[in-house]
């Protein structure tokens, strides 16, 4: 018998309702709440009285090109002058569709000071054309701030390269100076508490930046890869110093004490779970341009029940499973291979 498409779809539906659940991660990332009073601001509504000025001789469409094109500070910052900039800025197609889905994007963008680095057009495209982790490929629903990249929850707590550097390392491991660092995204934590296992309390703000993005413009600043080479392998400076002692005991301290998983599913280890990329993240959903529903993810349930019944060997798998998240596809992808959720389903259909 062939199902109707009407069957298969409400199918699907009690699928993803038996089967998944949504996570939360409340207090592990910048929250959006931080940033109410700003969100606010942005969303208020008042009849424009006055004009733009010379902007006003712009035809529209070129007029939203410009919003598009510019970093997310200027039409901010246009918006603030009058009325009618607001209105303007407010009906532009990407700033909009940020504004309406994610103003907490905006906020906390601007909040630790990296707004000016990105543009609209870039953020936008960003919720809506691609929803994969930059660093894994599965779906990504934070934001790595440093670099302003998708990236999963797996990888914001556990990929080497998601621990973002405070500038003074930066500046002592790769010679930056102030003139290079000036052009490159640094981000001033928020104080708050963060950390999954960690629940680590910040009340100064510090300045953070990617190690990737450090080193790509060190080695422009040096002349190239040998010269910032040559760099990194000389004695340098005493603050160069401090910084390869540092970092020298704690590889060392590392390779005695190989980070494993406790009963939490946090990596225990020296300085392994940095409260620097709970610093550096914030949740960033997906909009499905085709549906215009937005997304933070879903998890499987038959991952959660595996955990009951895994082994110690194959904890550190079962963990990242249970840390995933999907998408609508993505999660129907997942199920044909995930045999607990596949048992799951089919008790279910035997109660
Ligand atoms: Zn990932
Ligand atoms: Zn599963």
């Amino acid at each position: 018998m062939v199902m109707s498409v009407l069957t298969i779809s409400s199918t699907r539906e009690q699928m993803l309702e038996s089967l998944t659940y949504r996570r939360t991660y409340n207090g592990e990332t910048i929250a959006p709440m931080d940033t109410d009073a700003v969100a606010e601001r942005i969303s208020e509504k008042r009849s424009p009285t006055s004009s733009i000025g010379e902007l006003q001789i712009l035809p529209l469409e070129l007029l939203y090109l410009l919003f598009e094109l510019s970093d997310l500070q200027a039409p901010v910052h246009l918006r603030l002058t009058c009325r009618r900039a607001r209105m303007l800025v407010d009906a532009s197609p990407s700033y909009r569709c940020l504004r309406i889905h994610t103003p907490h994007v905006i906020c906390i963008l601007l909040r630790v000071g990296i707004a000016s680095h990105f543009t609209v057009s870039y953020i936008a495209e960003l919720l809506h054309s691609d929803s994969r982790c930059s660093r894994c490929g599965r779906f990504g629903s934070f934001l790595y701030i440093p670099e302003c990249v998708r990236c999963c929850y797996s990888c914001m707590r556990f990929h080497r390269s998601t621990v973002p550097m405070t500038k003074a390392d930066s500046m002592a491991a790769f010679g930056l100076t102030a003139r290079t660092i000036a052009t490159l995204p640094v981000m001033t934590t928020v104080p708050g508490t963060y950390g999954g296992g960690l629940r680590a309390e910040r009340s100064r703000p510090i300045q953070l930046l990617s190690p990737a993005l450090a080193r790509a413009a060190a080695e422009l600043q040096h002349g190239g890869k040998e010269y910032l080479v040559a760099y990194i392998e000389g004695k340098g400076t005493q603050a160069k110093r401090k910084y390869d002692k540092r970092v020298t005991s704690r590889l060392a301290l590392l390779a005695l004490n190989p980070p494993e998983y406790d009963q939490d599913g946090n990596l225990a280890g020296p300085d392994w779970d940095d409260v620097k990329r709970y610093m550096a993240a914030m949740p960033f959903p997906y909009l499905d341009p085709s549906l215009g529903d937005i997304h933070d993810g879903m998890s499987c349930k038959g991952c959660r029940h595996a955990l009951d019944n895994c082994s110690s060997s194959s904890r550190a798998e079962i963990y990242h499973r249970v840390y995933r998240a999907y998408t609508v596809d993505g999660f129907f992808e997942h199920y044909v291979v995930c045999k607990e959720a596949q048992h799951l389903w089919k008790s279910l259909g035997d109660l």
